[in-house]
């Protein structure tokens, strides 16, 4: 699939290098329908692809070193070369700990080859539309294209976690990663963790017309890291505590601690949310999908504890504005919200979450109708 951001990317590459790329790889950003906090208690969770992606032109090198390029707001950022051979969790910081990452993860797989990368992309960063994943993600498939090495979608999406895990430091699951590689356009995937299970439901809000409005309220709280790690630890001390494998093997939250019981409810009834939400989709009764949606942000606001007021207020001012329901995505305490809008009242809806971020103090947001896309895969 060709496209402007694969072409200026291309053209970025042999601006910087003088040649052309050997191939471009992109991968897209993503919006979790619904089932938050549910992938690392190995549920159940139902993301599609934003058509927004990052894309990396890339060339392989003979030296064993890696240069990483990124064009943002375009503006040329370089990182310092890399070694390959030298690379390690700690030893790479800010945004080039990303696709360094990636580079360790995938040395282990034997693939030492060096490269010269370069980046662009149109995911908003921070946003909880998952900027970091689709970096990752593209970089990996650069890496193992310019190597010649065929890997299956779930290794790829293993090796991304460790890389986000171990290098980056971040304790995130599978879902970001899964969804940039196995989303389709015109779906969202229905994907059971556990078993690695997929189903790809159609999903075409607007031949009912519908939108999935995103809110990115532009905040993002440094309680990010430490919020998600806790309630992992939660969950995970959950699991144990009853002697299961998951919170997903628990079909109660009675007789846990009374500080980890809201933790669990979320996610049973989370999981709950997702199965019902694409039962719905299969029978595309798309309105009922919105109650299920604000179910989802209150157990996210009230009993997993990882929203916040901009989130709420967005949330709340779409609904009143006449959204079906609304919800905060990704990890929380700041990013986006979805709500799922009538399309002649959309407008409308964008006004009153606008106005109401106004009344706040809070600065505005920003706001687009995400449409279900393609996921990752060589450009060119
Ligand atoms: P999210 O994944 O929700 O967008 P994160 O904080 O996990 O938020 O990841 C955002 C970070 O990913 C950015 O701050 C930056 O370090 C890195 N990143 C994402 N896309 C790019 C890009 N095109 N170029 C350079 N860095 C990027
Ligand atoms: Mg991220």
């Amino acid at each position: 699939m060709k496209s402007t951001g694969s072409n200026s990317t291309a053209k970025a590459f042999a601006r910087l290098h003088g040649v052309a790329p050997a191939g471009v790889w992109s991968a897209p950003g993503r919006v979790n329908l619904i089932g938050e906090h549910t992938d690392y208690n190995d549920g159940f969770v139902l993301p599609f692809a934003i058509p927004q992606r990052t894309w990396v032109a890339a060339a392989p090198r003979e030296d064993g070193v890696i240069t990483l390029a990124s064009v943002v707001d375009g503006e040329v950022v370089t990182a310092p070369p890399l070694r390959v051979g030298s690379l390690g969790p700690g030893g790479v910081q800010g945004w080039a700990a990303y696709p360094a990452g990636v580079a360790w993860v995938l040395r282990q797989q034997g693939i030492t080859g060096g490269a010269d990368l370069v980046i662009a992309g149109d995911v908003p960063h921070g946003s909880g539309l998952s900027s970091s994943h689709s970096l990752e993600v593209a970089t990996a498939l650069a890496l193992l294209g310019l190597a010649g090495v065929e890997a299956s979608k779930s290794d790829v999406a293993q090796w991304v976690q460790q890389a986000e895990n171990d290098f980056v430091g971040a304790p995130t699951g599978l879902l970001d990663q899964t969804a940039s590689l196995c989303c389709t356009e015109a779906h969202a995937l229905f994907l059971d963790v556990r078993s690695g299970k997929q189903e790809q439901v159609p999903f075409d809000a607007a031949r009912y017309g519908l939108e999935v409005l995103v809110i990115d309220t532009r905040v993002s709280h440094s309680l990010v890291e430490s919020g998600y790690a806790e309630r992992r630890a939660g969950c995970e001390e959950a699991a144990r505590l009853r002697g299961v494998a998951a919170v997903r093997d628990l079909d109660t939250e009675a007789g846990l601690p009374e500080e980890l019981q809201p933790l669990v409810r979320h996610v049973i009834t989370e999981n709950a949310r997702v199965l019902k939400t694409v039962e719905l989709l299969r029978e595309n009764r798309y309105a009922e999908i919105g109650p299920l949606l604000s179910a989802s942000h209150a157990s996210l606001r009230d009993d997993y504890r990882v929203s916040c007021v901009e989130l709420d207020v967005a949330a709340e001012a779409a609904e009143k504005a006449g959204a079906l329901g609304a919800r905060m995505i990704g990890g929380g305490f700041g990013g986006s919200a979805i709500a799922l809008v009538p399309a002649e009242i959309r407008a409308d809806v964008e006004r009153a979450v606008f106005e109401a971020f106004a009344v706040q103090g809070f600065g505005p947001p920003r706001t687009f109708t995400a449409v279900p896309a393609a996921g990752a895969g060589r450009d060119v």
